[in-house]
């Protein structure tokens, strides 16, 4: 998989450049607007369902872009990639080919939480993107902007029902017709950059914003509720005027772990990744934030930024005093630029060169390109189906930022998800959904559409209350499968390899499993184990795996015969014994949930002041709908499976 040879950028813009031509008549299952993370993803799975599918961008060479980071992955995000991938997606493996630089974030805590992360090399991550479009089969791409979505009026059998038929380019007159249009248009959408007092109309730096037509379809014809967000990217530092001496260096794993469960190594090898560096800002910093607030119109607006992923600016101000972390991480390969995480700013470019050089290591450091902030519109995703389609429109469907998201992760996972079901609804097949219970995915759609935005939206593990099951190294077996036999997104090759997987897991497993003996044997069989924390009177190898110190390795050499055939999985097993008491747990209140579908709730119940751990806003939603069994508050938007199995302990121990 990774000794793939790309096509260069230039034989990918020639032969889009030829299908260009005969393009504009034509009939897709599938439009796609949009090249970024939502929209290549999105393109790439329509295909693979088997809808005709046209990817639309406004350039050809920024598809694949990286718009602000270059890197892929993090605690939360790392298990979105992983589940991107188990369903063949593409940017888990354009990950491993574009890393220069592997670590396992969260180390510290359990496996379930850990964050695969790979700082990329921008240009290596783009081809590789440009080249899987390239070769998906049913994939057209076309560069061009298009200036209109094409609608029908409702049907008055089905008021509030439109349809979308198609879209219009800029410079165009023949409209391209599809049954389903994904629109992935990321901050486009009415964009507006700013610098220092500068405001001017842009997506993207370089980028101009989507028409004005089609922000006016979303909001006029289909009355469609929008609101307003912002971000903003840091100034991109020249390396070599850095002192990174008076920085920290911090190496990549010695280890690479790659993203996508079809390739076992990176295709850059630990020793030759390069490293990233820690260093912090000084009061000079705050000092210069400060006394150019005047000078910074992006920051004095009311719109809601990124929480978690802050500017210098919000840094400073919430939290006066402080020193804040920055890290300087390489751009690419062979760039001669370093991305400063943790300084983004929109002041004027001057006062952007005066703030970076109050950080010692970058006391002379030179501005390649300035910091600058974009607000763009997005769409309120509680519009939308879990399927991702409109609800008020047939066939439209929407991905990525537009629905109040931040991250290539987040957009890539919707745009996947948009792009399986456009193309069920174009080929006339069921619409297909993710559960909280199987996959972050799931937990991402059902937080967006049931709970809607009122900031830019970031995963964290924090958000799953299943997160011990939906884990980074068993995306395989939870989605792959699914993936294969009833989505339709996955090729043959990866279902055969995941159903090898899981067949040697379960035999490992049942090896591990049947491994029953007393205490004395297993202390004769392998004598530094801690036996005395044995709870159970003939121990089986599952129990024993769950030691801290004890490694599937280490088993493997005491019972060679019936271990070693497992040692290429010994990491997955070993995880795996430490979750299962708690997967089986949790596997056994969703069936329990299931099981009690039909319990009623009594209708007396003061859910506001009900003793059990209830959010506030869940207690809200129940008291408000007042479902009268266990079954419909599960259905209900907003309500977690976490808050029903609450529910359901409550109401069975007071009733
Ligand atoms: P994008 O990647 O923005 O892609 C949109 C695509 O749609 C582009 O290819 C564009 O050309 C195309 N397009 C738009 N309109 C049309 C049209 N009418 N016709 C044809 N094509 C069209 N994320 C973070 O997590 N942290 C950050 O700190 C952060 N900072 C950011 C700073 C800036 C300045 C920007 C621009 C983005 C930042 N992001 C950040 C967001 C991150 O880039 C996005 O979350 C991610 O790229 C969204 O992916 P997407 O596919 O939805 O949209």
């Amino acid at each position: 998989m990774l000794t793939k040879k790309l096509p260069p950028l230039q034989s990918f813009l020639v032969q889009v450049s030829r299908r260009a031509g005969h393009v504009a008549r034509q009939q897709y299952d599938v439009i796609v607007v949009g090249g970024g993370h939502a929209g290549t993803e999105a393109a790439a799975a329509a295909a693979r369902v088997g809808a005709q599918t046209l990817l639309v961008s406004q350039k050809i060479h920024t598809i694949g872009a990286l718009s602000c980071n270059p890197s892929l992955g993090g605690v939360g995000k790392g298990q979105l990639v992983k589940e991107i991938d188990a369903l063949d997606g593409v940017c888990g493996r354009a990950g491993d080919w574009a890393g220069i630089h592997f670590s396992i974030l969260n180390r510290s805590k359990g496996p379930a939480v850990w964050g695969p992360r790979a700082q990329l090399d921008r240009q290596r991550y783009r081809e590789f993107i440009q080249s899987e479009l390239l070769s998906t089969p049913r994939l057209t791409v076309l560069e061009g902007s298009v200036e209109e979505l094409l609608v029908t009026e409702p049907n008055p059998e089905e008021p509030g029902q439109h349809r979308v038929t198609g879209i219009r380019l800029a410079n165009e007159s023949h409209p391209i017709s599809a049954s389903s249009v994904i629109l992935t248009t990321g901050t486009f959408l009415s964009g507006s950059l700013f610098m220092g007092q500068t405001t001017s109309p842009g997506g993207r730096i370089g980028d101009a914003p989507s028409s004005a037509g089609l922000s006016h379809t979303l909001r006029e014809r289909l009355g469609l509720r929008t609101g307003r967000l912002r971000t903003g990217t840091p100034p991109r530092i020249v390396k070599d005027s850095v002192d990174l001496s008076l920085a920290q260096v911090h190496p990549p794993d010695s280890h690479s772990t790659p993203f996508s469960f079809l390739n076992t190594h990176t295709r850059c090898k630990p020793e030759e990744q390069l490293p990233c560096y820690l260093t912090y800002t000084t009061p000079g910093v705050e000092r210069v934030v400060k006394e150019s607030l005047h000078l910074n119109c992006h920051i004095q607006q009311d719109t809601k930024g990124p929480r978690y992923c802050p500017s210098i600016e919000s840094r400073v101000l919430r939290f006066p005093g402080r020193s804040h972390r920055v890290w300087l991480e390489p751009e690419g390969m062979t760039s001669d630029l370093l991305y400063p995480q943790g300084l983004s700013m929109t002041m004027p470019p001057d006062v952007q060169l005066r703030l970076i050089r109050e950080i010692p290591a970058m006391h002379r450091a030179e501005i390649h390109t300035p910091g600058y902030g974009v607000q763009y519109d997005f769409v309120c995703p509680t519009q939308l189906s879990p399927a991702l389609q409109v609800k008020s429109t047939q066939g439209l469907f929407l991905a990525g930022q537009i629905n109040g998201t931040t991250g290539y992760e987040e957009a890539a996972a919707q745009g996947l998800w948009a792009g399986v079901n456009a193309a069920r609804w174009a080929l006339s097949m069921p619409a297909v959904a993710l559960s909280r219970t199987e996959s972050y995915i799931g937990v991402l759609i059902d937080d967006l559409v049931s709970r809607g935005v009122t900031e830019p939206y970031r995963m964290f593990t924090s958000r799953a209350e299943f997160r011990t099951t939906l884990r980074p190294d068993n995306a395989d077996l939870r989605l792959t499968l699914k993936g294969f036999e009833e989505v339709g997104c996955v090729s043959s090759f990866r279902y055969q390899k995941a159903v090898r997987v899981r067949d040697s897991l379960q035999d490992a497993l049942a090896a591990l499993q049947s491994l029953a003996l007393s205490p004395s044997i297993w202390r004769k069989k392998m004598p530094d184990i801690p036996m005395s924390e044995t709870k159970n009177n003939v121990p089986t190898g599952m129990d024993i795996l769950q030691y801290n110190d004890v490694s599937f390795e280490t088993m493997a050499s005491a019972f060679p015969e019936c271990l070693s055939p497992y040692i290429e999985f010994s990491q997955r097993l070993k995880i795996e014994a430490v979750y299962r008491p708690h997967s089986e747990q949790q596997r056994k209140e969703i069936e329990r949930i299931q099981r009690e579908e039909n319990m009623s709730l009594p209708q007396d119940i003061d859910y506001l002041s009900l003793p059990v751990s209830l959010s506030q806003e869940v207690r809200e939603i129940l008291d408000r709908v007042r479902p009268s069994t266990l079954g419909a508050a599960t259905r209900l938007q907003g309500i977690t499976p976490a808050a029903v199995v609450h529910l359901l302990n409550y109401v069975r121990h007071t009733g």
